[in-house]
Protein backbone atom coordinates (compact mmCIF):
# COMPACT_ATOMS: atom_id res chain seq x y z
CA UNK A 1 0.00 0.00 0.00
CA UNK A 2 1.49 3.41 -1.23
CA UNK A 3 -1.51 5.70 0.13
CA UNK A 4 -1.89 6.46 3.60
CA UNK A 5 -4.23 9.08 6.02
CA UNK A 6 -1.00 10.57 7.14
CA UNK A 7 2.74 9.86 6.23
CA UNK A 8 4.91 11.14 9.47
CA UNK A 9 8.38 12.36 8.43
CA UNK A 10 11.24 11.62 10.68
CA UNK A 11 10.79 9.48 13.76
CA UNK A 12 12.70 11.12 16.51
CA UNK A 13 10.85 11.42 20.03
CA UNK A 14 8.34 14.18 18.46
CA UNK A 15 7.34 11.88 15.04
CA UNK A 16 7.16 8.91 17.12
CA UNK A 17 4.46 10.28 19.56
CA UNK A 18 2.18 11.36 16.64
CA UNK A 19 2.79 7.96 15.23
CA UNK A 20 1.55 6.29 18.19
CA UNK A 21 -1.00 9.36 18.66
CA UNK A 22 -2.25 8.84 15.08
CA UNK A 23 -2.14 4.85 15.26
CA UNK A 24 -4.19 5.00 18.34
CA UNK A 25 -6.91 6.89 16.48
CA UNK A 26 -7.37 4.17 13.72
CA UNK A 27 -5.56 6.37 11.03
CA UNK A 28 -3.68 4.36 8.55
CA UNK A 29 -0.48 5.58 9.21
CA UNK A 30 3.21 5.52 7.95
CA UNK A 31 6.43 6.72 9.68
CA UNK A 32 9.23 7.59 7.86
CA UNK A 33 12.88 7.48 9.25
CA UNK A 34 16.70 7.58 7.81
CA UNK A 35 18.44 5.96 10.83
CA UNK A 36 17.08 4.03 12.88
CA UNK A 37 15.15 5.33 16.13
CA UNK A 38 16.96 6.36 19.21
CA UNK A 39 19.71 7.21 16.83
CA UNK A 40 22.72 9.72 18.39
CA UNK A 41 22.51 11.96 14.57
CA UNK A 42 19.98 14.27 16.00
CA UNK A 43 18.42 15.49 18.96
CA UNK A 44 16.43 13.16 20.82
CA UNK A 45 19.44 10.78 22.29
CA UNK A 46 21.75 10.82 25.28
CA UNK A 47 20.36 8.52 27.87
CA UNK A 48 17.94 11.61 29.89
CA UNK A 49 15.80 14.39 29.32
CA UNK A 50 14.23 16.53 32.51
CA UNK A 51 11.12 17.29 32.73
CA UNK A 52 9.80 19.82 35.29
CA UNK A 53 6.62 21.13 35.70
CA UNK A 54 7.33 24.98 36.81
CA UNK A 55 8.35 26.65 33.40
CA UNK A 56 11.05 29.36 33.80
CA UNK A 57 10.78 30.12 29.64
CA UNK A 58 6.99 30.88 30.03
CA UNK A 59 4.00 30.00 32.70
CA UNK A 60 2.14 29.11 29.57
CA UNK A 61 3.52 25.97 28.65
CA UNK A 62 2.74 24.44 32.22
CA UNK A 63 -0.55 22.69 31.13
CA UNK A 64 0.76 21.48 28.37
CA UNK A 65 3.89 19.62 30.86
CA UNK A 66 0.57 18.58 32.98
CA UNK A 67 -0.73 16.60 30.05
CA UNK A 68 2.37 15.51 29.43
CA UNK A 69 3.41 14.20 32.80
CA UNK A 70 0.11 11.66 32.34
CA UNK A 71 0.71 10.73 29.30
CA UNK A 72 4.11 9.40 29.68
CA UNK A 73 2.27 7.68 32.54
CA UNK A 74 0.17 6.15 30.34
CA UNK A 75 2.96 4.87 28.27
CA UNK A 76 5.14 3.33 30.88
CA UNK A 77 1.96 1.74 31.84
CA UNK A 78 1.25 0.49 28.56
CA UNK A 79 4.84 -0.38 27.61
CA UNK A 80 5.77 -1.83 31.04
CA UNK A 81 8.75 -0.31 31.64
CA UNK A 82 9.58 2.89 33.87
CA UNK A 83 10.08 5.79 31.57
CA UNK A 84 10.15 8.96 33.78
CA UNK A 85 12.42 9.25 37.27
CA UNK A 86 10.69 11.83 39.96
CA UNK A 87 14.01 13.11 41.34
CA UNK A 88 13.04 16.40 42.29
CA UNK A 89 14.31 19.43 40.02
CA UNK A 90 16.63 22.60 42.09
CA UNK A 91 16.60 25.69 39.42
CA UNK A 92 19.88 27.78 41.41
CA UNK A 93 21.12 31.17 40.67
CA UNK A 94 20.57 34.89 41.79
CA UNK A 95 16.92 35.57 42.60
CA UNK A 96 16.61 38.03 39.49
CA UNK A 97 17.90 35.64 37.29
CA UNK A 98 16.02 34.25 33.88
CA UNK A 99 15.90 30.81 35.66
CA UNK A 100 14.91 31.66 39.79
CA UNK A 101 12.38 34.81 39.04
CA UNK A 102 10.78 32.37 35.69
CA UNK A 103 10.34 29.37 37.59
CA UNK A 104 9.08 31.19 40.53
CA UNK A 105 6.37 33.11 38.26
CA UNK A 106 5.34 29.97 36.85
CA UNK A 107 4.87 28.54 40.49
CA UNK A 108 3.23 30.44 41.58
CA UNK A 109 0.37 31.67 38.89
CA UNK A 110 -0.53 28.03 38.32
CA UNK A 111 -0.52 27.10 42.53
CA UNK A 112 2.98 24.64 41.77
CA UNK A 113 4.24 22.63 44.36
CA UNK A 114 7.40 24.17 44.88
CA UNK A 115 9.81 25.28 48.21
CA UNK A 116 12.48 28.60 47.64
CA UNK A 117 15.82 27.58 49.79
CA UNK A 118 18.62 30.21 50.30
CA UNK A 119 22.38 28.87 49.23
CA UNK A 120 22.72 26.99 52.60
CA UNK A 121 19.54 25.41 53.05
CA UNK A 122 20.49 23.89 49.20
CA UNK A 123 23.70 22.97 50.46
CA UNK A 124 22.86 21.48 53.50
CA UNK A 125 19.56 19.70 51.73
CA UNK A 126 22.24 18.78 49.02
CA UNK A 127 25.98 18.86 49.76
CA UNK A 128 27.02 18.20 45.84
CA UNK A 129 26.30 21.93 45.70
CA UNK A 130 28.81 24.90 46.20
CA UNK A 131 27.04 27.85 45.62
CA UNK A 132 27.42 31.89 46.00
CA UNK A 133 25.48 33.73 49.31
CA UNK A 134 23.36 35.44 47.06
CA UNK A 135 22.05 32.16 44.99
CA UNK A 136 18.34 31.04 46.09
CA UNK A 137 16.86 27.70 44.52
CA UNK A 138 13.33 26.52 43.80
CA UNK A 139 13.03 23.10 44.26
CA UNK A 140 9.88 21.47 42.71
CA UNK A 141 9.23 17.94 43.54
CA UNK A 142 7.76 16.76 41.09
CA UNK A 143 10.64 17.37 38.07
CA UNK A 144 12.92 14.68 37.02
CA UNK A 145 14.48 13.39 34.08
CA UNK A 146 12.94 10.75 31.33
CA UNK A 147 14.79 7.78 30.04
CA UNK A 148 15.35 9.32 26.18
CA UNK A 149 16.20 6.41 23.99
CA UNK A 150 14.12 4.47 26.04
CA UNK A 151 11.14 6.52 25.68
CA UNK A 152 11.84 7.09 21.81
CA UNK A 153 11.50 3.47 21.57
CA UNK A 154 8.26 2.90 23.51
CA UNK A 155 6.82 5.18 21.46
CA UNK A 156 7.61 3.53 18.47
CA UNK A 157 6.84 -0.02 19.84
CA UNK A 158 3.52 1.11 20.93
CA UNK A 159 2.56 2.92 17.54
CA UNK A 160 3.46 -0.52 15.65
CA UNK A 161 1.25 -1.84 18.49
CA UNK A 162 -1.41 0.34 17.59
CA UNK A 163 -1.18 -0.12 13.40
CA UNK A 164 1.49 2.01 12.40
CA UNK A 165 3.74 1.00 9.36
CA UNK A 166 6.80 1.95 9.94
CA UNK A 167 9.69 2.63 7.56
CA UNK A 168 13.64 2.88 8.43
CA UNK A 169 16.92 3.30 6.44
CA UNK A 170 14.83 5.63 4.22
CA UNK A 171 15.43 8.76 2.88
CA UNK A 172 13.08 11.67 2.14
CA UNK A 173 13.57 13.68 -0.84
CA UNK A 174 11.10 15.99 -1.43
CA UNK A 175 7.69 16.37 -0.22
CA UNK A 176 5.33 18.11 -3.00
CA UNK A 177 1.88 18.95 -1.91
CA UNK A 178 -0.64 18.56 -4.37
CA UNK A 179 -4.47 19.50 -4.15
CA UNK A 180 -5.66 17.85 -1.33
CA UNK A 181 -3.11 15.12 -0.89
CA UNK A 182 0.98 15.16 -0.38
CA UNK A 183 3.38 13.26 -2.18
CA UNK A 184 6.44 12.38 -0.19
CA UNK A 185 9.39 11.07 -2.78
CA UNK A 186 12.23 8.73 -0.79
CA UNK A 187 15.47 7.19 -1.70
CA UNK A 188 13.18 3.62 -1.94
CA UNK A 189 9.57 5.26 -4.26
CA UNK A 190 7.07 7.67 -3.64
CA UNK A 191 4.48 7.49 -0.96
CA UNK A 192 1.26 9.32 -0.88
CA UNK A 193 -0.49 10.90 1.63
CA UNK A 194 -3.83 12.86 2.72
CA UNK A 195 -1.50 14.57 4.87
CA UNK A 196 2.33 15.01 6.19
CA UNK A 197 3.82 15.93 9.51
CA UNK A 198 7.14 16.99 9.15
CA UNK A 199 9.14 16.12 12.35
CA UNK A 200 12.58 16.31 11.27
CA UNK A 201 14.09 18.05 13.58
CA UNK A 202 17.42 19.83 12.72
CA UNK A 203 16.62 18.81 8.71
CA UNK A 204 13.47 20.69 8.87
CA UNK A 205 14.64 23.49 6.13
CA UNK A 206 15.90 21.03 3.82
CA UNK A 207 13.10 18.93 3.75
CA UNK A 208 10.60 22.03 3.67
CA UNK A 209 12.56 24.49 1.15
CA UNK A 210 9.56 26.55 0.28
CA UNK A 211 8.34 27.82 3.62
CA UNK A 212 9.96 29.97 5.67
CA UNK A 213 11.16 28.87 8.70
CA UNK A 214 13.51 31.21 10.90
CA UNK A 215 15.38 27.94 12.31
CA UNK A 216 19.14 27.64 13.49
CA UNK A 217 20.60 24.32 14.01
CA UNK A 218 22.89 25.06 16.71
CA UNK A 219 25.83 22.10 17.73
CA UNK A 220 25.72 20.70 21.74
CA UNK A 221 27.21 18.35 23.92
CA UNK A 222 26.72 16.72 26.99
CA UNK A 223 29.46 15.29 29.36
CA UNK A 224 29.49 12.39 31.88
CA UNK A 225 31.83 13.03 34.77
CA UNK A 226 32.65 10.42 36.99
CA UNK A 227 32.42 11.65 40.57
CA UNK A 228 35.54 12.37 42.48
CA UNK A 229 33.13 11.36 45.97
CA UNK A 230 30.38 9.20 45.13
CA UNK A 231 28.33 9.76 47.92
CA UNK A 232 26.14 12.95 47.69
CA UNK A 233 25.02 11.60 44.34
CA UNK A 234 23.42 7.82 45.86
CA UNK A 235 20.15 7.25 44.65
CA UNK A 236 17.67 9.52 46.38
CA UNK A 237 19.66 12.34 47.76
CA UNK A 238 20.70 14.48 44.24
CA UNK A 239 18.36 15.73 42.52
CA UNK A 240 17.87 16.86 38.55
CA UNK A 241 19.41 20.14 38.81
CA UNK A 242 19.89 23.90 36.53
CA UNK A 243 22.28 26.75 37.72
CA UNK A 244 22.62 30.02 36.01
CA UNK A 245 26.02 31.19 37.20
CA UNK A 246 28.75 33.61 35.83
CA UNK A 247 29.42 30.18 33.85
CA UNK A 248 26.10 30.33 31.98
CA UNK A 249 23.16 28.42 32.41
CA UNK A 250 24.23 24.58 32.86
CA UNK A 251 21.77 21.68 33.97
CA UNK A 252 22.71 17.83 35.21
CA UNK A 253 21.48 14.75 36.21
CA UNK A 254 21.95 11.84 39.09
CA UNK A 255 23.82 9.23 37.99
CA UNK A 256 21.67 6.84 35.39
CA UNK A 257 23.06 3.20 34.54
CA UNK A 258 26.52 4.67 34.87
CA UNK A 259 27.74 5.97 38.04
CA UNK A 260 29.00 9.15 36.28
CA UNK A 261 26.85 12.90 36.75
CA UNK A 262 25.69 13.82 33.27
CA UNK A 263 26.17 17.66 32.64
CA UNK A 264 25.73 20.26 29.83
CA UNK A 265 25.69 23.65 29.16
CA UNK A 266 22.28 25.22 27.53
CA UNK A 267 23.16 26.12 24.01
CA UNK A 268 26.74 25.54 24.89
CA UNK A 269 28.80 27.66 22.46
CA UNK A 270 25.53 28.55 20.41
CA UNK A 271 27.43 28.08 17.16
CA UNK A 272 25.30 27.64 14.17
CA UNK A 273 26.16 24.24 12.06
CA UNK A 274 24.76 22.34 9.27
CA UNK A 275 23.48 18.44 10.28
CA UNK A 276 25.14 16.89 7.50
CA UNK A 277 28.45 18.06 8.64
CA UNK A 278 29.73 19.39 12.27
CA UNK A 279 32.41 17.87 14.42
CA UNK A 280 30.68 15.49 16.82
CA UNK A 281 33.79 14.66 18.60
CA UNK A 282 34.37 16.42 21.97
CA UNK A 283 37.07 18.82 22.12
CA UNK A 284 38.83 20.93 25.14
CA UNK A 285 36.98 23.70 24.60
CA UNK A 286 33.74 21.81 24.71
CA UNK A 287 34.78 20.37 28.39
CA UNK A 288 36.38 24.05 29.39
CA UNK A 289 32.90 25.36 28.58
CA UNK A 290 30.99 22.57 30.84
CA UNK A 291 33.94 21.92 33.75
CA UNK A 292 33.85 25.40 34.54
CA UNK A 293 30.72 25.59 36.30
CA UNK A 294 31.41 21.25 37.40
CA UNK A 295 34.83 22.92 39.18
CA UNK A 296 33.02 25.72 40.74
CA UNK A 297 29.23 24.54 41.77
CA UNK A 298 29.86 20.90 41.83
CA UNK A 299 33.27 19.47 42.99
CA UNK A 300 32.90 16.25 44.11
CA UNK A 301 31.68 15.51 40.49
CA UNK A 302 34.44 16.68 38.83
CA UNK A 303 36.78 13.70 38.24
CA UNK A 304 37.50 12.71 34.78
CA UNK A 305 34.89 12.55 31.73
CA UNK A 306 33.89 9.15 31.15
CA UNK A 307 31.79 9.70 27.95
CA UNK A 308 30.86 12.61 26.09
CA UNK A 309 28.37 13.13 23.56
CA UNK A 310 27.38 15.85 20.88
CA UNK A 311 23.47 16.59 19.73
CA UNK A 312 21.43 19.30 17.72
CA UNK A 313 18.97 21.76 18.82
CA UNK A 314 16.72 23.36 16.30
CA UNK A 315 16.31 26.63 17.65
CA UNK A 316 13.42 29.83 16.34
CA UNK A 317 14.31 33.32 17.29
CA UNK A 318 12.00 33.34 20.43
CA UNK A 319 12.83 30.18 21.76
CA UNK A 320 9.28 29.16 21.54
CA UNK A 321 8.26 26.50 19.15
CA UNK A 322 6.62 25.82 15.99
CA UNK A 323 3.74 23.53 15.53
CA UNK A 324 1.09 24.98 12.66
CA UNK A 325 -0.41 24.15 9.20
CA UNK A 326 1.47 25.40 6.60
CA UNK A 327 -0.98 28.21 5.48
CA UNK A 328 -0.19 27.73 1.53
CA UNK A 329 -0.44 24.03 2.16
CA UNK A 330 -2.55 23.14 4.73
CA UNK A 331 -2.21 19.21 4.09
CA UNK A 332 1.22 20.07 5.67
CA UNK A 333 2.19 20.31 9.53
CA UNK A 334 5.43 21.11 10.16
CA UNK A 335 6.69 19.93 14.25
CA UNK A 336 9.44 22.00 15.30
CA UNK A 337 9.17 21.68 19.44
CA UNK A 338 13.05 22.03 20.17
CA UNK A 339 14.54 25.07 21.03
CA UNK A 340 16.17 23.16 23.52
CA UNK A 341 13.56 21.83 25.95
CA UNK A 342 10.96 19.93 23.46
CA UNK A 343 11.64 16.82 25.06
CA UNK A 344 9.72 16.43 27.93
CA UNK A 345 6.21 17.68 26.22
CA UNK A 346 6.60 14.89 23.75
CA UNK A 347 3.22 12.69 23.69
CA UNK A 348 1.30 16.49 24.31
CA UNK A 349 2.69 17.26 21.26
CA UNK A 350 1.89 13.81 19.24
CA UNK A 351 -1.67 14.74 20.59
CA UNK A 352 -1.82 18.13 19.58
CA UNK A 353 -0.41 16.49 15.84
CA UNK A 354 -2.85 14.05 15.44
CA UNK A 355 -5.54 16.41 16.17
CA UNK A 356 -4.20 18.64 13.32
CA UNK A 357 -3.94 16.20 11.20
CA UNK A 358 -7.42 14.38 11.77
CA UNK A 359 -9.72 17.65 12.84
CA UNK A 360 -7.56 20.57 11.76
CA UNK A 361 -7.76 22.12 15.11
CA UNK A 362 -6.26 21.06 18.93
CA UNK A 363 -8.54 21.61 22.25
CA UNK A 364 -4.71 22.74 23.42
CA UNK A 365 -3.73 26.34 23.37
CA UNK A 366 -0.63 26.32 20.87
CA UNK A 367 -1.22 30.40 19.79
CA UNK A 368 2.54 30.48 21.16
CA UNK A 369 3.61 28.12 18.71
CA UNK A 370 2.15 29.52 15.34
CA UNK A 371 4.31 29.97 12.12
CA UNK A 372 2.28 33.74 12.01
CA UNK A 373 4.11 35.22 14.58
CA UNK A 374 7.24 35.40 12.40
CA UNK A 375 5.35 37.38 9.53
CA UNK A 376 5.69 41.01 9.54
CA UNK A 377 3.06 42.71 9.69
CA UNK A 378 4.53 46.38 7.94
C1 LIG B 1 21.76 18.08 24.31
C2 LIG B 1 20.27 18.26 24.36
C3 LIG B 1 19.66 18.33 25.60
C4 LIG B 1 18.28 18.50 25.69
N1 LIG B 1 17.70 18.51 26.93
C5 LIG B 1 16.36 18.56 27.03
C6 LIG B 1 15.75 18.39 28.30
O1 LIG B 1 16.43 18.20 29.30
N2 LIG B 1 14.39 18.42 28.35
C7 LIG B 1 13.62 18.60 27.25
O2 LIG B 1 12.40 18.63 27.38
N3 LIG B 1 14.18 18.74 26.02
C8 LIG B 1 15.53 18.72 25.89
N4 LIG B 1 16.12 18.82 24.66
C9 LIG B 1 15.30 19.04 23.47
C10 LIG B 1 14.68 17.76 22.94
O3 LIG B 1 15.55 16.68 23.05
C11 LIG B 1 14.21 18.01 21.52
O4 LIG B 1 13.23 19.03 21.59
C12 LIG B 1 13.61 16.79 20.87
O5 LIG B 1 14.47 15.68 20.97
C13 LIG B 1 13.33 17.09 19.41
O6 LIG B 1 12.84 15.91 18.80
P1 LIG B 1 12.50 15.84 17.25
O7 LIG B 1 11.79 14.56 17.06
O8 LIG B 1 11.86 17.11 16.83
O9 LIG B 1 13.94 15.83 16.53
P2 LIG B 1 14.93 14.60 16.23
O10 LIG B 1 15.06 13.72 17.40
O11 LIG B 1 16.19 15.15 15.66
O12 LIG B 1 14.16 13.78 15.12
C14 LIG B 1 14.12 14.19 13.76
C15 LIG B 1 14.23 12.94 12.96
O13 LIG B 1 14.00 13.20 11.57
C16 LIG B 1 14.84 12.35 10.84
N5 LIG B 1 15.00 12.89 9.50
C17 LIG B 1 15.49 14.10 9.18
N6 LIG B 1 15.52 14.26 7.84
C18 LIG B 1 15.05 13.11 7.31
C19 LIG B 1 14.87 12.67 5.97
N7 LIG B 1 15.18 13.42 4.92
N8 LIG B 1 14.36 11.42 5.77
C20 LIG B 1 14.01 10.62 6.84
N9 LIG B 1 14.20 11.01 8.12
C21 LIG B 1 14.71 12.23 8.36
C22 LIG B 1 16.13 12.37 11.63
O14 LIG B 1 16.97 11.29 11.29
C23 LIG B 1 15.62 12.33 13.05
O15 LIG B 1 15.53 11.01 13.55
C24 LIG B 1 17.50 18.64 24.52
C25 LIG B 1 18.12 18.56 23.27
C26 LIG B 1 19.49 18.35 23.18
C27 LIG B 1 20.14 18.28 21.83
Amino acid sequence: MNHFDVVVCGLGVMGCAALHELARRGQRVLGIERFTPGHDRGSSHGSTRIIRLSYFEHPSYVPLVRRAYALWQELEQASGQQLLYVTGVAEMGPPDGTLVAGTLAAARQHELRHEVLSDSELMHRYPAFRLPANFVGVVQPDGGYLAAERSVEALMTQARRAGASVRTGETIKAIEPHPGQVRIVTDSGVVEAGTVIVAAGAWLNSLLPDVTLPLRVTRQVMAWFTPIDPAPFAPGHFPVFLIESRHGMHYGFPPFGNGAVKVAKHHHANQTVDPENYDRTFNSDDEKLIRAAVADHLPSANGQILNAQTCLYTVTPDGDFIIDRVPEFPQVIVASPCSGHGFKFAPAIGEILADLATVGSTRHDISRFSLKRFCRSD
